[in-house]
């Protein structure tokens, strides 16, 4: 396997996150879920969850499955968006950097095996949970911001992606 392939291809891609079950995560060994929040759980206009982010929220919860926040957005909407469900949650996180990820774990008790990356970006949410070793599940963007740098990172995403569903053709 090349560096590429082991840092940027996620081990699963879902249509959404409520496509993602407890069930599946068991299935998989994950126990801990750390998710990003724009444009993986809503869009950048959604202050809280959603009617069905927050289901889907509690269905984890309440199924044992912890739950996680890390954003590279600014600390007050991750507090805000985490007001109703009260995890363990980061913001300015500068993914790919690891660090947050870590504090995260440590403070969930969990080793990288037993957690998931979930998120809409190849090269910060998936780069930075196959970094630190967890599994990393990849979302397509609810709704793309339209500037330059977002069209641009989206550009760079769709080879690497083109390659990762050939590989998984050939399995
Ligand atoms: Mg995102």
């Amino acid at each position: 396997m090349g560096i590429v392939s082991r840092l940027l291809w996620p081990d699963e891609r879902f249509d959404g996150f409520g496509s993602i079950t407890p069930e599946f995560l068991r299935s998989q060994g994950v126990s801990a879920l750390i998710c990003d929040i724009d444009n993986t759980l809503v869009t950048y206009d959604d202050p809280e969850p959603t009617e069905q982010a927050g289901a889907w929220l509690r269905e984890m919860l309440s199924s044992g499955i912890r739950i996680a926040f890390v954003s590279n957005n600014k600390p007050a909407r991750v507090e805000l968006f985490n007001r109703s469900v009260g995890a363990p949650a980061y913001g300015d996180a500068g993914k790919p950097k690891r660090k947050y990820l870590d504090i995260v774990m440590s403070e969930m008790g969990k080793t990288p095996e037993e957690c998931a990356v979930l998120g809409d970006q190849l090269f910060t949410d998936v780069f930075s949970g196959k970094w630190v070793g967890t599994k990393a599940y990849l979302v397509p963007p609810i709704k793309d911001k339209k500037t330059l740098l977002f069209r641009f990172k989206r550009a760079l995403e769709k080879p690497i992606l083109k390659a990762y569903e050939r590989s998984r053709k050939k399995k």
